[in-house]
């Protein structure tokens, strides 16, 4: 209920009684305060009664126009300002201790200070993108890594048919979706990660699917240049990799698979995943030979990304190095986000040996007879 102040018609509280008196059916003291009324509820001011009763001629603060804004260069660039600032202000949360966290945000015990509460805003989670926190590492190495891949893949799907075939630009693009998909939901997960336990786990769970795409989505052009005349062994090992990247994905998506305890189970059935690209590489080293292997197979590049995945995988698991210095990796430097810096440089890798598979077939021209080809 608004107040209505009367500013001008002064009257005393007899005279603007006399009206209504005279059909009320009820009597009261002259002089008594107009504010003890039995009909009057309380909410309603004496002043507001009065406009009320001759039909609202009085003139109130409302009908009074305020004077005219003088506007001055710039005005509008610093209310703009001020009100980004207010609202920065008030969406302020503050950063808190593990200690503090609810049980479901408590994931890693020797991250001791800067974590974000949960915000239970998407609007809060994606402003704090640009704060420094626990996941600001994590957010960022993927993130940038994620705009890399959409802006490699844009720049190799546009090359000219003369210069990237559009086989080749089909077998990477799976490559480079795989990627874009792993990092981009894992970027996101990191960044809602605190706004609720249903967002949190949710996200999760589409991270961990991320990883098991990637894996898949890696195996693909490695498989398709290095059998690229051997359609049988190359479809059995493509169609043995969907089935165990499909296990993985429907396995991550279980609802107990997210749970910190689970930590080093996750950690070994992508390991399982990626290394199930043994066999084909065994197979391809006794088909061609070694040294074919090494020099036009990318073999090197293939066993420093299988390195650097699996390193990054043990200090995932292992949480090394914030283990030895608890509190000191909070917001650098921890193992999460040296697994995200591995992850990155592993695609680097692996998308530079492919490449370079790529060309040495195609360069040595088209496929000889099928039946001489196992
Ligand atoms: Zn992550």
């Amino acid at each position: 209920m608004t107040t209505r102040r009367t500013v001008t018609g002064s009257r005393t509280e007899t005279e603007s009684l006399d009206k209504p008196m005279e059909n009320a059916n009820f009597t009261f003291n002259e002089g008594d305060p107009i504010s003890r009324l039995p009909f009057l509820p309380d909410q309603i001011e004496p002043d507001s009664f009065y406009p009320l009763l001759d039909g609202g001629s009085q003139i109130t603060e409302d009908d009074i126009e305020p004077p005219p804004e003088i506007e001055f260069p710039g005005h509008a660039y610093l209310e703009g300002a001020e009100h980004f600032v207010h609202q920065m202000i008030e969406a302020g949360w503050k950063l808190v201790s593990h200690h503090a966290l609810p049980k479901w945000l408590k994931d890693n015990d020797f991250l001791l200070h800067g974590h974000r509460p949960q915000l239970d805003s998407f609007k809060e989670c994606f402003k704090s993108v640009f704060a420094i926190h626990t996941e600001t590492g994590n957010i960022w190495t993927h993130l940038l890594g994620f705009l890399t891949f959409i802006v490699g893949a844009i720049y190799f799907v546009t090359r000219p048919s003369l210069e990237v075939q559009w086989q080749e630009k089909v077998v990477f693009s799976v490559f480079f979706i795989a990627a874009i998909v792993c990092l981009g939901f894992s970027w996101l997960f990191h960044t809602v990660y605190c706004h609720s336990e249903r967002v949190g786990k949710f996200f999760s769970k589409l991270d961990y699917c991320g990883i098991a795409v990637m894996i898949l989505g890696s195996f693909v052009p490695w498989l398709y240049y290095s059998f690229y005349c051997r359609t049988t062994p190359k479809m059995v090992y493509m169609i043995s990799i969907s089935v165990l990247g499909l296990a993985s994905i429907i396995v991550s998506l279980l609802p107990k698979f997210g749970e910190p305890e689970y930590r080093p189970l996750r950690a070994g059935l992508f390991l399982a995943l990626g290394l199930s690209g043994v066999v084909p590489a065994i197979h391809f080293c006794i088909s061609d030979g070694f040294y074919m292997a090494v020099t036009l197979g990318a073999f090197g590049w293939l066993v420093l990304m299988a390195l650097l995945y699996i390193v990054g995988a043990l200090l995932y698991a292992m949480r090394i190095p914030e283990r030895f210095f608890p509190g000191k990796c909070d917001i650098w430097g921890q193992s999460h986000q040296i697994f995200h810096i591995f992850v990155v440089a592993a695609a680097f890798v692996h998308y530079h040996g492919v490449s370079k598979l790529a060309t040495y077939r195609l360069t040595i021209g088209d496929c000889l007879a099928p039946q001489e080809l196992y």
